[in-house]
Parts: structure tokens; C-alpha cells; sequence
């Protein structure tokens, strides 16, 4: 990379991948940027303005900034929404739901950390997605999910500090074309 980095992974590995497979391939530049207010369905307007939604659960870890208690979770709720708009940026939002920690009685929602594999695959499916939802590619998506079979050892999950169980949304991966 040429030294422009945004200092998150989520934006810099998106960008490197999308260089190759949408850029260069489509002609249009897709960006990712993080919304915390995204929604697991979609709007009647959003749906005729082609947004789309992709929601997975994905292992992750938590550090609490107040006490330092690390923990890992094998259920954490992304929810991605995209939308390739004529003559625009093609648009990647995303929202990690947070957990609270449960060390402290703060309330704090902690953002999930994923390691450096794991955002590449999740973003590798999420692109496969976009390449057969936004431009009509023959892709086999599912096939291509990595992360899928792999099996993380941790506690079972505390969904009163999960904020996806307290949304009701946690643990259903869908699509919503
Ligand atoms: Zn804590
Ligand atoms: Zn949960």
C-alpha cells in the first residue's frame, strides 16, 4: 500500500481487496465506513434505492478499557449494508454489535477486536457478495466462506450483555437483497 492507511483494518483491508475484484474489474471505487445505527432489515426506500444486507456472526475479542478484563466471544452480530448507486461510490456500511463487560457494572458497550484473518475472509465473502448481488456474477458465495467450519472454544454465550441478544437479532446470519 502506498502509506494511506485510515489506521482501521475494517477500512484498510477493505480498500486493498476492493481494488482488484470491484475497482479494477467494474470500474468503481467501493468504500466501507462504520454506521452504528444500521438496522437488520431494510427500508421500502432503501430497497428501491437497492440497498442490500448481509448479516453474519463471527467469533471475536473484547478488552474493557475500565478494568482490562479480555475476554472472546464465538457470537458477534456484524451487520453489513451495501449499495452500488448509479454514478456514486459503490457503499459499504457496517455495524459490530458490542458486548458489555462483565466485570464492571459501567454499562459500557465494548467494540469487538477480530484478528487480521478473520476480517480478510469475512470481508472476501462480503465482496463475493457484492460482485453476485450488485454486478450479476455467477459466484458461489457460500462455498467461499472460510470461516464458516471453524470452531471457536468459548464460554457459553451471556446474552444480557451481548447487544445483539438485547436487539433480538443475535446469532441469525441472513441476506436481504
Ligand atoms: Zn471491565
Ligand atoms: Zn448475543
Amino acid at each position: 500500500m502506498a502509506g494511506k492507511s485510515s489506521g482501521n483494518i475494517w477500512i484498510d483491508t477493505f480498500d486493498r481487496l476492493q481494488k482488484k475484484d470491484l475497482q479494477e474489474k467494474y470500474g468503481r471505487k467501493w468504500i466501507l465506513q462504520f454506521n452504528y445505527h444500521l438496522e437488520n432489515s431494510l427500508t421500502e426506500e432503501q430497497r428501491q434505492k437497492k440497498w442490500k444486507i448481509s448479516q453474519t456472526t463471527k467469533p471475536a475479542s473484547f478488552t474493557c478499557l475500565n478494568c482490562s478484563h479480555f475476554w472472546n466471544s464465538g457470537r458477534v452480530t456484524l451487520i453489513f449494508h451495501y449499495c452500488l448507486r448509479k454514478n456514486k461510490t459503490g457503499t459499504v456500511l457496517l455495524r459490530p454489535f458490542s458486548q458489555m463487560c462483565r466485570e464492571c457494572d459501567n454499562n459500557n458497550f465494548i467494540n469487538p477486536t477480530f484478528n487480521v484473518k478473520s476480517v480478510k475472509a469475512i470481508l472476501e465473502t462480503l465482496i463475493l457478495k457484492i460482485r453476485k448481488n450488485c454486478y450479476q456474477e455467477k459466484t458461489d458465495s457460500d462455498s467461499q466462506d472460510k470461516m464458516h467450519h471453524k470452531i471457536v472454544r468459548t464460554k457459553p454465550h451471556e446474552s444480557d450483555l451481548c447487544e445483539a441478544c438485547m436487539n433480538g437479532i443475535c446469532n441469525k446470519d441472513q441476506d436481504e437483497l
